[in-house]
């Protein structure tokens, strides 16, 4: 077995074939990443003990002839900002460097109770806050594809992971293109489903009305049976949507001709030419597909920055006020009055970019400025989501970038927090309209580096954007 390109069916059908044991694989599949680690800090924490038992218990049920699962003996990595009962969770932060959670994130029980193999905790950004992976308090990762480059983020420990082949697939967290972007970097699949699809329980919450859990993988197939498998309501998340959950394998093979494709033609004025013609090039891809493309407009994509470093700082200000040193976190040894000790422990705990911004949310939510600075980013958000709603009167999906620029050097951006902020344009405006989105692979630039496009398409209709994904995979789109 070649564990660094395998893919779920792979996995499957060489267990049923009995080529190797579940717990054969998971073992391989700890020694290869602990050995190639090094090179990318991709995982922060291996988790040996609780994949050999799970990958027990996939070969107890192969021998007894029951169904193993979706995912069963399924190599998986999750992001750091999942919670694993008993399993160190740090947010990339000093300030959990010693949490051990009392339970499972819903997503993680579901990966579980599917038969997948929990490796180890994915590197991030410090609680999911950055697009480079170089705010984590444990180093940053580099990208296995050209290592002196980001991997980008905050999810990227499970994007390099997929790319490294130190685990099939892997979950990340999305808040405004922490899946996309890093998949786009990366060179792989990157899955934001629609805002509610996949339970938040056991999501340390960055910006709650922004957060979403989702996968990785190298196929779409792979990300479609993640998603599968995790999606679906949890009444431990009340945002947990309702709807049913569509067979995603049922649609996946038909065709996508006369399927009607938006170009926003916001996305595409100015962009480098080096991601520019590889969007193109993978439009071609579709067109050949028999979709038909035409240009549509997204008029307040300009104000979507700003809009959302107000809310997700606003909502961080409030979710990041539990790490106190008293009920969660690290505690600082040096104080003698209690003001000092939430001072101490808060100033030692949290890096500058997480310090940067509960200031900044503390800000915009003060009496004066709520309703100059907060409450008019909602109305822009809504403006956004309206938006979308309009360009889907038209076409079934929207084609666009994933990032202006492919994966840069590490170090590069790290001081300049308004360049990092702005290389989020092309995705955190499906995040604020909360549509589903991805990132499929689309070629690479001259020097090598991997470019991303994405796909997004209307609230819930994950099954459409898998389709269109899937066919173009399978039409030779990944290397367009
Ligand atoms: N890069 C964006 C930010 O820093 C998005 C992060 C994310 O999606 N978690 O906020």
């Amino acid at each position: 077995m070649n564990i660094a390109t395998l893919t779920i069916a792979e996995v499957q059908n060489g267990l049923r074939a009995k080529q190797f044991s579940a717990v054969e694989l998971a073992t391989e599949a700890l020694r290869f990443g602990q050995a190639e680690n090094g090179k990318t800090n991709a995982y922060l924490t291996f988790s040996d003990e609780r994949a050999l038992a799970a990958a027990a218990r996939v070969d107890a049920k192969l021998a007894a002839g029951e169904p193993i699962g979706a995912l069963g003996g399924v190599p998986v990595a999750v992001k750091d900002v999942i919670v694993t009962k008993g399993l160190r969770t740090t947010c990339g932060s000093k300030m959990l460097g010693k949490f051990l959670p009392p339970y499972d994130a819903t997503a993680v029980e579901r990966l579980e109770a599917a038969g997948g193999v929990i490796l180890g905790k994915a590197n991030c950004d410090e609680f999911a806050m950055g697009s480079s992976n170089e705010n984590s308090a444990y180093g940053p990762v580099r990208n296995p594809v050209a290592l002196d480059r980001v991997p980008g983020g905050s999810s990227g420990g499970s994007a390099a992971v997929v790319a490294q082949g130190t685990a099939v697939v892997s979950l990340g967290s999305d808040t405004g293109g922490s899946i996309r972007q890093p998949a786009s970097f990366c060179g792989c699949v990157g899955v934001t489903p629609t805002y509610g699809r996949v339970s938040r329980y056991g999501l340390v919450a960055f910006a709650s009305s922004l957060d979403h859990i989702g996968p990785f993988s190298r196929t779409v197939a792979d990300s479609a049976t993640v998603l599968q498998t995790i999606a679906g309501r949890d009444d431990r998340d009340a945002t947990s949507a309702l709807h049913a959950v569509p067979d995603y394998f049922a649609t996946m093979g038909e065709s996508v001709k006369g399927l009607r494709l938006g170009l926003p033609k916001e996305y595409f004025a100015g962009l480098a030419p080096e991601t520019g013609d590889r969007i193109m090039a993978g439009v071609e891809v579709l067109k050949k597909l028999g979709c038909e493309v035409s240009e549509v407009s997204l008029p307040h994509t300009e104000y979507a920055i700003a809009a959302y470093y107000i809310i997700c700082t606003a909502e961080v200000s409030a979710n990041l006020s539990r790490f106190d040193g008293v009920r969660f976190g690290h505690r600082s040894a040096k104080s003698d009055t209690l003001a000092d000790l939430y001072k101490n422990s808060r100033g030692e705990g949290f890096g500058a970019e997480v310090k940067r911004r509960i200031m900044l949310g503390t800000y915009v939510l003060s009496h004066g400025y709520y309703d100059a600075y907060y409450l008019k980013a909602q109305k822009v958000r809504n403006l956004l989501t309206q938006d979308f709603a309009k360009a889907f009167e038209q076409v079934d999906a929207l084609i666009t970038p994933v990032s202006p620029f492919p994966a840069f050097k590490i170090g590069e951006k790290v001081n300049d927090p308004i360049q990092m902020y702005l290389s989020d344009i092309y995705t955190i405006t499906g995040s604020l309209a909360g549509i589903p989105c991805m990132s499929v692979p689309c070629g690479a630039t001259a020097e090598g580096l991997p470019v991303g496009m994405q796909i997004l398409t209307k609230h819930f209709a994950e099954d459409t954007m898998f389709r269109l994904a899937h066919q173009y995979e399978k039409a030779g789109g990944f290397t367009a």
